[in-house]
């Protein structure tokens, strides 16, 4: 039994002078499988494979561009320079594999759009970190680019360790190569208290570091998105503001690094489109709101909210009486990702047309945490604006957006999230926009 295990090989070991054949001619080599294919009728299922292949490419064309719903078609709308500059893209931009395949406009029913490799500067501050939640939910790989001035790990940890994530510590004000299908540049301090911090810098911020991710996108052909503000309207003489109105801005005051950088970040962008064809989208944000704010920001939310669960008096300021429109996060995502899979610039305004004085969103708040919160008056700031309401007729029509979420529904979400921030109960943390 044994002597069945051990190596035989060496049993098989040629002859010294047994016979062996004389080398075959190259063409024999070539010939092979000519003959293979005409024996037993593989002709005829090779051509039958070439004629399926050759319907299929004539009735199914290539697309050129995808949309966030999973499906790919071809804008009718698309204007001439911006197919010819489509089609001087590289492949990562264009796409590859199914993202490119069109099937009369929508991928068939069972297979998944391809992954768009994307990049969020301001993607670890409030807004980006829920876009970012977003876009990694439906299958796309994020590149977050954030120097962390306003903006906290903690943010986006959750994604740590998510090969379809990656976090780069760095300032937009300096230079930054990178291959990316689309841009959403957020990169700026939103918040009055930190923007006049440095305001040198918020201007930086916004003209230096939106030119150079305008460079980005022109380099390797990426769409890119502008998140502007309210801001630009200034302190309007035209209310409710519609996309047409050219604002009432104080040029030297102390807001103007945000204001003026805000507006020039929209002249840089709009003369990359129309100058280096750059794709561009601008969204014009109003007031938004939910959890992840820094809680202590100084922005009027946030420190009612953060007030009230301390038992300190809400400070109201000025009179009250001026006026803000306050959106919820998840309405604000939904609308930045509609207008970049979109077809239209804008600019679009984006807010929550429901329209409150300072002191009616106390009483919210006070009928959500604690309705004997004491309401404190202090001075108002320099060139604070007295109201401020989106008109969304332009983003309701072209984008087929409105906002769901009414304050008295969002506000309790943010709050489950700064009570946990506040008092410490860590257990529940990375909050979401869930409603
Ligand atoms: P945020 O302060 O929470 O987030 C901004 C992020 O940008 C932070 O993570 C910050 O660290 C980062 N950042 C700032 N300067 C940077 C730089 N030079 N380089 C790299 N990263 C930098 O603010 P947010 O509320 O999330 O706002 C996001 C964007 O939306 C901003 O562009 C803001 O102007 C715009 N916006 C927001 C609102 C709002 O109500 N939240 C309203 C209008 C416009
Ligand atoms: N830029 C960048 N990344 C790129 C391409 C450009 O940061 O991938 C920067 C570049 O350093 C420049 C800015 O974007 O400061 C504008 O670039 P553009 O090519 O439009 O202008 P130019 O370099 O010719 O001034
Ligand atoms: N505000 C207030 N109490 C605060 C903080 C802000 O009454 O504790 C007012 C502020 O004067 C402004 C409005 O709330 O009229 C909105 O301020 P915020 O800083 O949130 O945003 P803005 O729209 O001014 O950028």
């Amino acid at each position: 039994m044994g002597s069945e295990l051990i190596f035989r090989g060496h049993e098989a070991q040629p002859m010294a002078d047994s016979y062996s054949p004389k080398p075959l001619k190259p063409w024999f080599y070539v010939a092979r499988p000519i003959r293979y294919i005409l024996r037993e009728q593989r002709l005829v299922f090779v051509l039958v494979g070439i004629a399926i292949a050759t319907v299929g490419f004539t009735f199914f064309p290539t697309s050129r561009t995808s949309h966030g719903n999973g499906y790919v078609s071809i804008p009718n709308t698309f204007v001439e320079h911006d197919l010819a500059h489509y089609s001087q893209r590289p492949l990562y931009q264009q796409g590859v594999g199914l993202k490119t395949w069109n099937s009369g406009g929508k991928i068939p029913l069972g297979l998944k759009r391809k992954g768009l490799r994307i990049v969020v500067t301001g993607g670890a501050g409030f807004v980006g970190s829920h876009l970012v939640d977003r876009l990694i939910e439906r299958g796309d790989s994020v590149i977050v680019v954030d120097n962390f001035f306003t903006g906290r790990k903690e943010n986006v940890m959750h994604h740590f360790g998510n090969p379809r994530f990656e976090l780069i510590r760095h300032d937009v004000v300096e230079p930054l190569l990178l291959e990316v299908d689309q841009i959403y540049h957020l990169a700026c301090p939103a918040s009055p208290v930190h923007y006049k911090f440095n305001p040198v810098k918020t201007i930086k911020t916004n003209v230096v570091g939106t030119l150079n991710m305008l460079g980005l996108a022109k380099r390797v052909g990426a769409r890119f998105l502008l998140t502007s503000t309210s801001e630009v309207y200034g302190d309007p003489l035209q209310h409710p503001q519609v996309e047409t109105y050219w604002g009432n801005v104080n040029p030297i005051g102390v807001r103007s690094c945000y204001d003026e950088g805000k507006r020039t970040a929209e002249t840089l962008t709009m003369d990359y489109h129309r100058g280096a064809g750059v794709e561009v989208r601008i969204a014009r944000i109003f007031n938004t709101y939910g959890p992840r704010m820094c809680i202590d920001d100084g922005r009027v939310v946030s420190n009612f909210v953060a007030q009230a669960l301390r038992k300190q008096p809400l400070t109201v300021y000025g009179d009250g009486k001026q006026t803000r429109s306050f959106q919820y996060v998840s309405d604000l995502v939904e609308g930045l990702i509609r207008l970049m899979e979109g077809e239209h610039v804008g600019p679009f305004n984006l807010g929550n047309p429901g329209e409150f004085t300072m002191l009616e969103l106390a009483k919210v708040v006070q009928e959500s945490i604690d309705p004997d919160a004491k309401i404190e008056y202090r001075p108002n700031t320099e060139d604070d604006p007295h109201k401020r309401k989106p008109d969304i007729t332009k983003a309701k029509e072209q984008l087929g957006w409105e906002p769901k979420v009414s304050l008295r529904k969002g506000l309790p979400l943010m709050v489950k999230d700064f009570r946990q921030r506040i008092f410490g109960d860590h257990k529940e943390g990375g909050a979401t926009t869930t409603i």
